[in-house]
């Protein structure tokens, strides 16, 4: 059967079962309910369920599972691949359940699975604590934890998947299982850095560490012309940083945010963006170098609240603009890489677009490779090609053009990805780059025991081994 076909009433009887909310095509808030962060994604589910809590999801996996409908997960609804929706079948959307719980004595949030990474920090800071999330607060907490988990203190503390403590989560048989070190501790491994594949979680629990809430944070930014000069200088500048400073480099025109000042909005140029988090008087001396380099056009360096930093970046990459990702892990940069880089960067057409350059290292390399399933650990950067226009604007062949080609010619340097950076024109292959063979191997088998009928494959997919 499939859901034009079942009838009337067991989708009736699918809506009184819900505490949530079901969305049909015929809905008002249809529309509204399918779109995701990268607006380019236009899929037409033929069922919303919006979740009220585990209850639900229970309920609609194993009505999914009835009518073999096809099932997509969403959590925060930014993957850039869309992942979260899909056509015809069922989208089970979690994106109404965002509490989180914080035991600040025993150091420890529980997050429901639809919650956002502003919604951590808010309540953890409240406390003074904080778990490594992402770097823009409107991300979805499920998505990037499961994928790995990369931000401004996993050199501290490692990615978001090592400071996870346990997932509660709904199987594709519709049972509701916890994964943790001492359950089901195989896949509680794949979890960390596998991907949606392995069930639909319904909480997560992290431990959390005392940061900021004063963090001396901000970009220092120079003019493109001096890019070459300050990712030389930022090389050997992170050589030795201490596991307390996070760094992230921009390369683009500077986007019109009202810390800066008109006369520099839209000038190309290049930003290394830093983040502090111990005492703000020890950062002020690993930061003077940085802010000391060349002559910056802007010194945005300053002791503010940790949630402000995690949030600064947020309008710059707003919900419902085009989006088209490439991405992959880099070695140090050498000379040659940095040319490579200066010589793409700043061809694009659209003012939007952007290149981030994240820099890893620090806690992520200190895990051994094999203790979760994110197999990453000794690249020391990884980069994002990001075009980026608005729904308005005609820059969709330009911005797709540029990112095509400056991914090819970092060919030479390729080594891994972050399978969460991975887009819509990456195939199973780029998954598999994902992961060592090893690793994939494992996985592949995890996914045959927990989902042998590959029920979660709208995702970063490994197929079930055999
Ligand atoms: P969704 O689109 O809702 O979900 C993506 C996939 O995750 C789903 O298809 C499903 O397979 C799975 N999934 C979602 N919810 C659940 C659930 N509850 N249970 C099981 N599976 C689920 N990543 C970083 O590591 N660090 C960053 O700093 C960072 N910055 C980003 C900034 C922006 C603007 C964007 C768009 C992305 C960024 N990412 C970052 C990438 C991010 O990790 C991925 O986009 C991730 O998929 C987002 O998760 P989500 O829950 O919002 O996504």
């Amino acid at each position: 059967p499939t859901v034009r076909d079942a009838d009337q009433t067991a989708v009736e009887d699918l809506r009184e079962t819900l505490r949530g909310t079901l969305i049909r095509p015929t809905d008002e808030d249809y529309d509204e309910a399918r779109g995701v962060w990268n607006g380019m994604i236009d899929r037409h589910p033929a069922l919303i369920v919006q979740c009220s809590g585990t209850a639900d999801v229970i309920v609609a996996v194993n009505f999914a599972r009835e009518y073999d409908l096809e099932i997509a997960v969403r959590g925060g609804g930014h993957n850039v691949a869309g992942t979260a929706v899909c056509d015809d079948g069922i989208v089970i959307d979690l994106s109404a359940m965002r509490a989180v719980w914080v035991d600040p004595l025993a150091r420890i949030a529980r997050v429901q699975g639809g919650a956002l990474w502003g919604d951590v920090d808010h309540e953890a800071q409240a406390h003074g604590l904080a778990t490594p999330g992402g770097i823009v607060s409107h991300t979805g907490v499920a998505g990037l934890t499961l994928g790995g988990g990369i931000g401004w203190l996993m050199r501290k503390h490692g990615l978001t998947v090592d400071n996870l403590l346990s997932a509660d989560m709904v199987t594709a048989d519709g049972e509701f299982i916890r994964a943790s070190e001492d359950e089901h501790s195989e896949l509680f491994w794949a979890l960390r850095g596998g991907g949606g594949n392995f069930g639909i979680v319904t909480s997560f629990e992290f431990a959390l560490y005392p940061v900021g809430p004063t963090v001396l944070a901000g970009p220092v930014i120079w003019a493109a012309d001096d890019t070459a000069a300050a990712l030389r200088f930022y090389r050997d500048f992170v050589q030795d940083a201490p596991d307390e400073l996070g760094t992230v480099v921009r390369l683009g025109p500077i986007p019109p945010l009202s810390v800066v000042p008109e006369e520099l909005h839209w000038r190309p140029a290049v930003a290394i963006n830093a983040c502090y988090t111990g005492p703000v008087e020890e950062g002020e001396s690993v930061l003077r170098p940085l802010r000391e380099h060349g002559t910056p056009l802007l010194d945005l360096v300053s002791p503010k609240r940790y949630v402000a930093h995690q949030s600064g970046l947020d309008s710059t990459v707003l919900h419902g603009w085009h989006y088209y990702w490439k991405s992959t892990d880099l070695p140090e940069l050498s000379d040659d890489l940095i040319e490579v880089l200066v010589n793409h960067a700043f061809s694009t057409k659209s003012p939007r677009s952007y290149v981030v350059l994240f820099h890893l290292g620090g806690a992520v390399s200190r895990v051994p490779g094999d203790a979760t399933a994110y197999a990453s650990r000794n690249a020391p950067h990884n980069i994002n090609i990001n075009g980026v226009w608005r729904p308005d604007e005609d820059f969709a062949e330009s911005e797709t053009t540029w990112a095509r080609r400056f991914f090819d010619a970092l060919e030479p340097y390729r080594e891994g990805v972050y399978v969460n950076f991975l887009d819509v024109d990456d195939d199973t292959r780029r998954v598999r780059e994902a992961y060592d063979e090893q690793t994939y191997q494992r996985l592949a088998e995890i996914k045959a025991e927990y989902d042998p009928d590959n029920v979660f494959h709208l995702n970063q997919n490994i197929e079930p081994a055999g």
